[in-house]
């Protein structure tokens, strides 16, 4: 199947000359979300993974279905005074914009395998604050998946040595 079909590319959203990747074409079309999450997990299942960690919001259509099919848990990471028990923080910047991502503060047992998804990898930034939020924890990430990858920005750079892997390429 060729995914890139069912990417649907948005001109200058949220910004001027921004073409944003809209993956919820993928998302309302069955058969291809479960292909989508199906060829992600047979691109990760060689990793030991305890957990699956994806950042608010699309990193949860992405890492819940995964966590799922692969039999392990899911933590969510979320933007600052979301998550209702106590939690770490840690700050990141966007293609667009900079906040805070939050974690609670018992999510990850140190030693744990994590393995962190997310829809799209652009900069970089998001999965930075990621991982920094599992290590803060003790945890291991094992590696990082994203339905699409602007290879582009260059965000690989900001992953060092953690195995990246990518089903779209623009
Ligand atoms: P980064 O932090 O790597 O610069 O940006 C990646 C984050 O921003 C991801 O969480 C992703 O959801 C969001 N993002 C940035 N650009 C796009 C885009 O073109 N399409 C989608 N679907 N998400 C994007």
């Amino acid at each position: 199947m060729d995914f890139k079909e069912h990417v649907r590319v948005i001109e200058n959203f949220p910004q001027e000359g921004i073409r944003f990747k809209d993956i919820t074409t993928i998302l309302k079309n069955g058969q291809v979300y479960h292909q989508v999450i199906d060829s992600i997990r047979d691109m990760v299942k060689h990793l030991e993974i305890d957990l699956i960690a994806g950042p608010e919001a699309r990193g949860f259509v992405v890492g819940a279905p995964l966590a799922y099919a692969m039999g392990v848990g899911f933590i969510p990471i979320r933007k600052s005074g979301k998550l209702p028990g106590e939690t770490i923080e840690a700050n990141y910047s966007l293609e667009y914009g900079n906040d805070k991502l939050a974690m609670h503060n018992d999510a990850i047992q140190p030693g744990q395998k994590v393995l962190i998804a997310d829809d799209l990898l652009a900069t970089g930034g998001t999965i930075a604050t990621s991982i920094d939020l599992v290590e803060q924890l003790g945890g291991k990430v094992v590696g990082a998946a994203f339905m699409i990858e602007l290879t582009y920005l260059n965000g690989k750079d900001k992953l060092k040595d953690i195995d990246m892997f990518s089903l779209m390429q623009y």
